[in-house]
């Protein structure tokens, strides 16, 4: 498999201007997963923890997408077209929006959601043998369509559940990534605190380092 960088985007997520090849670029497979198909999916564009403003996708790199579609227990889609990255684009936008928001959607919102859950279809088949024998949902159309309809499902089913209120923006500033508080008393602060909570503990005991030396005659 090809080892790919991840590209640099600009706000617009206009086209990513080229490069790749920067080897103190972030990997293609996330470090960072929250098990959520659609918070998984939105983390795909995400800004510079350690701060610089520089935002990274992921979504460009085939690693990524191979990785993201096993992740959502599809087999693989192969070569995606330009017009499916720009909906895929579409999709995560939108999902943002909603899950930073936690906004009920709007009439439109829910029909752009529907259609993308619309979009492809299942059957059922009955697989395994004996006593382990069970029905599973297949994808009739097996493509692009069915990995949007999995991220606005999980979208879906966060609304349905009442549980947007569950998902959190990282406490460190310079973090875009998303995560699902499964914690108790709701208390969790960082996507990572290996990541940014260490990060801001470290800049913090600096500071107060430094205002200590201030301060001493
Ligand atoms: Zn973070």
């Amino acid at each position: 498999m090809r080892s790919s960088r991840v590209g640099i985007r600009n706000d617009t997520e206009g086209p990513p201007p080229g490069g790749g090849s920067d080897r103190s670029l972030p990997g293609p497979i996330p470090h960072t997963i929250s098990g959520n198909a659609c918070i998984d999916f939105v983390n795909s564009r995400f800004s510079e923890h350690t701060g610089g403003g520089r935002i990274y996708d992921r979504l460009e790199l085939p690693e990524w997408r191979e990785w993201f579609v096993e992740q959502c227990g599809l087999r693989p889609l192969g070569p995606i077209t330009a017009a499916t990255l720009q909906e895929l684009v579409r999709c995560r936008r939108l999902l943002r929006q909603l899950l930073e928001s936690r906004q009920t959607p709007s009439p439109s919102e829910m029909g752009v959601l529907n259609r993308w859950l619309g979009g492809p279809s299942l059957y059922w088949e009955i697989t395994g043998g004996g006593a382990a024998r069970s029905p599973v949902l297949r994808w009739r159309d097996h493509d692009w369509r069915a990995l949007i309809a999995v991220v606005a499902l999980a979208y879906a089913r966060l609304l349905s559940e009442g549980r947007l209120g569950r998902v959190r923006r990282c406490a460190n500033p310079n973090c875009s990534f998303l995560f699902l508080d499964e914690s108790p008393n709701r208390s969790k602060r960082w996507c990572d605190a290996a990541i940014c909570g260490d990060l801001i503990a470290v800049r913090r005991h600096r500071s107060r380092a430094l205002g200590s030396g201030r301060a001493r005659p």
